[in-house]
């Protein structure tokens, strides 16, 4: 048995996509050691790219024999993150600078239940998740200086991919619904992208047509976020993996794992990584918005989205109003002194409605996709219609 490092290992002539291996991926994160491979072997595509998701580092060659994540430096990214955060450019930031923190919040859904909150505004480029699909595509696909690159988005996506042409030196073009905020227009028209708000389209899976008929019109690359396996893909090594190296570096088990649905690529990857390594004792809890509410960067399950309901994951899901959202991320700003997105509320209140069933307990860790200031028009709007009022809460935490 040899162990090399990946890099240096044969890769295959064909990029898999995660689907096409993800029984390999569940089976090694399961196990949590993988067995050798011999380049050329059937096995050997679908462990190489496996392992290249879950970050290690190395590839263990040879036959009949197994060794662990650990060996394989399945961690050594996050153990190397630079000391005294010091960065040589953005682009050194965005490949050393994880995990976001992970923070034990007061707030409390039940006496039970402990609640454990993954900050993902710390992301530098669009202060959310979804720096995560943005660089992970980007880098994998290959595109940079001269490309013309494009996708339909609800801002956050819009801010990171027109961030990433910036620095990489692509051009970008974004295309938002007309019910957007501020957000990914400005941010995206200020990091020199070109923007199309389209007020005929209330969703962004409204745009989809157009952006396909414009991708071929214009000659720019469609890297749809919506399909794209890569957005899972920068998930599993990102956000999933990280919160289990976080949860081990903190001492806890993940009873369970919470948040909330837009293309679905955060919440799959990581309800998907932690059923595989609980052997499904693991709970997972999902926030989709009511009928009729409109919570941002969020949509309903059945209106299509495509990693959650094509993997094999029970998950508890709950229908959240955006009042309740906002009511529990200010209930959270109360009792810890941080300011969640309307998102990350609605996965805090879809906790709160699992507990209260009494089927939590122990700790639960929640994606908080980003931060809260940049709703502060819909908090506002909401505060005068009513909201909470000082010294008001209407759940103990
Ligand atoms: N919350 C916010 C604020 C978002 O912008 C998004 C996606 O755009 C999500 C949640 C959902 O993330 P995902 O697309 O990974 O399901």
């Amino acid at each position: 048995m040899k162990i090399v490092d990946i890099n240096a290992a044969e890769k295959p002539r064909r990029r898999l996509k995660a689907l096409d291996y993800i029984d390999t991926l569940g089976f090694i994160i399961e196990e949590w050691r993988v067995k050798c491979v011999e380049p050329g072997s059937e096995e050997y595509d679908a462990v190489y790219w496996a392992l290249r998701a879950l970050g290690c580092r190395r590839i263990a060659l040879g036959r009949g024999c197994y060794v662990s994540l650990d060996a394989l430096g399945v961690y050594d990214d996050f153990e190397e993150k630079p000391r005294g955060e010091v960065y040589y450019s953005v682009l050194d930031m965005l490949e050393r600078g994880r995990p976001t923190p992970l923070v034990r919040l007061r707030w409390r859904p039940t006496r039970g239940v402990r609640v454990w909150a993954k900050l993902e505004w710390f992301n530098p480029l669009s202060l959310s998740v979804k720096d995560r699909p943005a660089f992970h595509i980007v880098r994998e696909e290959g595109l940079g200086k001269g490309d013309y690159v494009g996708d339909a988005s609800s801002s956050n996506f819009a801010a990171a991919l027109s961030a990433l042409g910036a620095l990489l030196g692509f051009k970008a073009r974004l295309y938002l619904p007309a019910s957007t905020g501020k957000l990914g227009k400005i941010a995206s028209l200020l990091y020199g992208a070109e923007v199309v708000v389209d007020e005929s389209a209330k969703a962004t899976t409204d745009l989809l047509k157009r952006v396909v008929a414009d991708a071929s019109r214009l000659g720019f690359t469609h890297v749809n976020q919506f399909t794209n396996d890569l957005n899972f893909e920068s998930h599993i090594k990102g956000t999933a993996r990280e919160i289990d190296y976080q949860s081990r570096i903190a001492g806890f088990n993940v009873a369970g794992v919470a948040g909330s649905l837009g293309t679905s690529g955060h919440m799959a990857a990581v309800a998907f990584y932690f059923t595989k390594k609980s052997r499904s004792s693991v709970d997972v809890v999902l926030a989709q918005p009511a009928e009729g509410s409109i919570i941002p960067g969020l949509r309903r399950i059945e209106t299509g989205m495509l990693w959650i309901n094509l993997l094999d994951i029970d998950y508890n899901l709950y229908d959240v109003t955006l009042s309740e959202a906002l009511e529990t991320a200010e209930e959270v700003a109360r009792s810890d002194g941080i300011l969640v997105s309307p998102s990350g509320g609605a996965a805090l209140a879809a906790i709160r409605r699992h507990a209260e069933r009494g089927l939590a307990s122990g700790d639960y860790v929640v994606v908080i996709p980003d931060t809260g200031y940049k709703y502060l028009d819909l908090f506002e709007s909401w505060k005068e219609g009513g909201g909470l009022r000082e010294g008001e809460s209407t759940h103990s935490s």
